[in-house]
């Protein structure tokens, strides 16, 4: 069968419904707004429910967590208490949004316990969360090592394991890693594997961890309506200002602008910030807490464009994503798909910019032969607008407030929200997103009403404590 036949069936949109889930399963999927499956959520539910093992491979953003998340959940024993399903993921960050996603997921059923081991995270914690016991762990490689190694972490009740974005485990150098967590679970096993492109390791990891599995393999889908792409080319010294031309132009909430280089990633956003832009930069040397406040600055739109390298970009799993902007063209058109295929995700509609030289036009034209069509080229001069008229800055619609305590001080969203939106009387659609994290709050408000918001939080109180607040302005 080719990829293509094996995806007709999905392109339908199925309803859920006709999946073998309990009604309360459905019911939540209704609730969370899932109506119709993804093209691979369609693809591979009905096998991976008949306890297949599987490989799919579709492009990130396509509901992959969902699917092997309802699987496991569909398989689990409430009243046992030991690790029945567990998830390997290449990064804290994905392996935090897998772990959201199937909890999400399982609202249906009461007292599921998931534990996130991953590292950056201190170890004591974590042991004493897995000697309370849980249903399903979610981790990255080298931390579920270290619990093996310790003896705080059995999986001799494993039935499922999943391999996350196996591809990006695979170039992180985990094969061997994963060989001695496949090997610490029963051989009568589900082992699923999930990935967005299918080099050649997969095929290997997939000979000795997976037994006859079904393959699902959905085509890029990238060259449809969702993803509008257009190519600028410029002269040298106009690359970085271009950006800005392009953000003014274009206005986007949220955009990703990939450099080649940290060097790069460096001077454009000097760049952009000289403009009036509010920009953070991600690079790979940064540590965990300063790259969770970026994305979490940037998730809850309080940062209009993430700069960023291909590297540090890894694992980002950013929902609402309005455009990428290519700083340069990379050499590899694989790269180049995946940068693009950030933007326009399920239900969305994306922009991809993307700025050449004349020196470039040769990796524009690998770019054409990949995707089997010509690019659009478009010219800066479209972008500058009236002349004198001087621009609207493009400034984001919220802003960040940090407090000082989280989940170690048994903070919750709805605590922060009932602060906010209780006394100080400000009403719920000013305040945006909650994250608590271990020891940190940090939530998203309205700009207009954030320093006002932060002086109340600081003289009042937060789950009858007072709090130590701070006004996030990191991004310009
Ligand atoms: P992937 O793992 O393929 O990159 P995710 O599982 O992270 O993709 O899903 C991408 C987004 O799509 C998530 O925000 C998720 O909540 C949403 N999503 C998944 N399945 C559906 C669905 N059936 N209907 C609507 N949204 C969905
Ligand atoms: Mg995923």
């Amino acid at each position: 069968m080719t990829p293509s036949d094996k995806t007709s069936a999905a392109q339908t949109g199925l309803p859920f419904r006709e999946l073998p889930l309990a009604p309360a399963a459905l019911a939540n999927l209704e609730q969370l707004g899932y109506l119709l499956m993804t093209p691979i959520q369609a693809a591979s539910l009905p096998i991976a429910l008949a306890g297949h093992d599987l490989i799919a491979q579709a492009k990130t953003g396509s509901g992959k967590t969902a699917a092997f998340a309802l699987a496991l959940l569909t398989k689990l024993n409430v009243r046992r208490f030991a690790v029945q399903a567990l998830v390997l993921c290449p990064t804290r960050e994905l392996a935090d949004q897998v772990s959201q996603e199937i909890r999400r997921l399982a609202r249906s059923e009461d007292n599921i316990k998931l534990i996130t081991l991953c590292g950056g995270a201190q170890m004591r914690p974590q042991i004493s969360s897995l000697e309370h016991g849980a249903h399903i762990v979610v981790g990255t490689p080298g931390r579920i090592i270290d619990h093996l190694e310790r003896g705080s972490l059995k999986l001799d009740a494993v039935n499922t394991l999943v391999l996350d974005e196996a591809d990006r485990m695979l170039d992180m150098g985990f094969f061997d890693d994963i060989a001695r967590i496949a090997g610490a679970c029963p051989e009568e096993r589900q082992t699923l594997l999930f990935s967005a492109t299918y080099p050649e390791g997969i095929a290997r990891l997939s000979r000795q961890f997976l037994r006859e599995p079904q393959e699902v393999i959905l085509l890029e889908q990238h060259q449809g309506s969702k993803i509008r792409q257009r190519f600028y080319e410029v002269a040298e010294e106009q690359r970085l200002p271009a950006v800005g031309l392009l953000l003014n132009h274009y206005r986007p909430v949220s955009t990703l602008a990939f450099c080649n280089t940290k060097q790069q990633c460096r001077d454009l956003l000097a760049v952009l910030r000289g403009q009036g832009f509010h920009a953070l930069a991600l690079h790979g040397d940064m540590e965990q807490r300063d790259r969770d406040q970026v994305l979490v600055q940037f998730a809850n739109r309080s940062c209009s464009v993430l700069v960023a390298t291909d590297v540090a970009a890894r694992g980002l799993d950013i929902s609402q994503l309005e455009a990428v902007i290519n700083v340069d063209i990379t050499p590899d058109p694989e790269v180049h798909t995946h940068r693009i295929g950030r933007t326009g995700r399920v239900d969305q509609e994306g922009w991809a910019f993307s700025l050449a030289s004349a020196k470039q036009l040769r990796r524009v034209a690998a770019i054409e032969k990949a995707q089997g069509r010509a690019v659009e080229w478009h010219s800066l001069a479209e972008l500058q607008g009236d002349g004198d008229l001087p621009v609207k800055p493009l400034v984001p619609a919220m802003l960040t407030l940090q407090i000082l305590g989280g989940r170690k001080e048994k903070i919750r969203a709805g605590d922060v929200l009932g602060a906010l939106t209780g006394e100080a009387g400000f009403t719920k659609a000013q305040v945006g997103k909650i994250n608590v994290t271990e020891s940190s709050t940090y939530v998203a408000v309205e700009r207009g009403i954030a320093r006002a918001a932060l002086k109340k939080l600081s003289d009042g109180t937060v789950k009858g404590k007072r709090v130590k607040v701070f006004l996030m302005q990191g991004s310009r």
